[in-house]
């Protein structure tokens, strides 16, 4: 019996057939600017969403905190979301090692931060003041896609009040793949954007920062700076590239398998937040203690929480699926 890992879409292995584009990827020294299949990688993405210049980076963690520290110096401010990545599960990153101080703003149950409010939270120019430079968003933000005319208003209000725009995409291609739009339609609003490769995309590290040539020479001084020039990288830069050009649109499959399960536990008598993406979060209570065990005695995997997350990924077909239900049938009348 395979397990099923639902805790996250980070879980995957990567194919056969990464695995030999990763075996047969061109290497050299990317600290020297020397890696061909970097490189590549690095002019590809940016191409494709519209940027000057990308970055290859081993994290997400990482590409963000570049992301951040380029846009901002020491004693800035960035306008944030309160359960925002970059600010809730990067060890306070942009404080730390940025001295960029966070301004968090409760979010809007579709996954937004409320224009008004961030636009409330700017800071006039004061010496009292950090200097109110950026706002971040993430998208997807806990499964939930960000509409597209949000992100033209808040590229608007950005702009207006002399604010550069980051997006946190980890998940950037599903919210793509789900809103049926090419990823440019969604990064043109942004001023810089790190993607992750290691999440649903299936690669088993790295993320991109794209950005402006003047931004991502910034962030590359500042990736030697963090420890993250890597040298011949371009054996984990192959298994990205072959993501994005073979693993997008099979994001297709998880979302299915989401809204399915989601429907059946639904069905089943279960509080289930809707679902849009790869992501079902399900109120469990009281019950959270119980369900880690429970589900591993069945070889299925989850975090215990009491909104329990349970993410779809390659790695979780649509039989893995049918299992995770029956599994969850029996947990209700155990
Ligand atoms: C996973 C994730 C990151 C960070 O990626 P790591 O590679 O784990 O450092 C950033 N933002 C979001 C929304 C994520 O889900």
């Amino acid at each position: 019996m395979p397990l099923i890992d639902l805790r996250s879409d980070t879980v995957t292995q990567p194919t056969a057939a990464m695995r030999e584009a990763m075996m047969a990827a061109e290497l050299g020294d990317d600290v020297y600017g020397e890696d061909p299949t970097v490189n590549r990688l690095e002019v590809w993405l940016a191409n494709e969403l519209g940027f000057e210049a990308a970055l290859f980076v081993p994290t997400g963690t990482m590409s963000n905190l570049l992301g951040l520290m380029a846009h901002c110096e020491r004693g800035d401010e960035y306008i944030v979301g309160q359960q925002a990545h970059t600010y809730k599960y990067e060890g306070g990153g942009a404080a730390v090692l940025g001295s960029i101080q966070p301004q968090p703003i409760e979010g809007e149950t579709n996954g937004s931060l409320d224009l008004a409010k961030v636009e409330a939270a700017i800071k006039q120019d004061d010496f009292h003041f950090a200097r109110t430079r950026l706002l971040a968003l993430e998208n997807t933000m806990q499964g939930k896609v960000l509409p597209l005319d949000y992100l033209a208003a808040a590229r608007e209000m950005t702009r207006r009040r002399g604010l550069s725009l980051h997006l946190d995409g980890a998940r950037l291609y599903n919210a793509a793949v789900k809103l049926g739009v090419p990823a440019r339609e969604i990064t043109q609003h942004f001023d810089s954007v790190s993607v992750c490769l290691s999440k649903g995309l299936g690669a088993p590290v790295g993320s991109v920062l794209c950005g402006s040539t003047a931004l991502i020479a910034k962030a590359r001084r500042l990736r030697k700076m963090v420890g993250g020039g890597m040298r011949q990288a371009g054996v984990l830069a192959a298994a990205g590239l072959y993501a994005l050009q073979h693993q997008v649109q099979r994001l297709a499959e998880d979302h299915a398998n989401a809204t399915r399960l989601g429907e059946e536990l639904s069905e089943l008598g279960y509080s289930v937040e809707p679902v849009q993406t790869n992501m079902v979060y399900v109120q469990l209570g009281e019950r959270a203690g119980q369900i880690k065990g429970f589900m591993a005695e069945r070889g299925i995997a989850v975090s215990a929480a009491p909104r329990l997350r349970l993410v779809t990924h390659l790695d979780v077909g649509t039989a893995g699926v049918e299992r995770v239900i029956e599994a969850f049938a029996a947990f209700r009348s155990h």
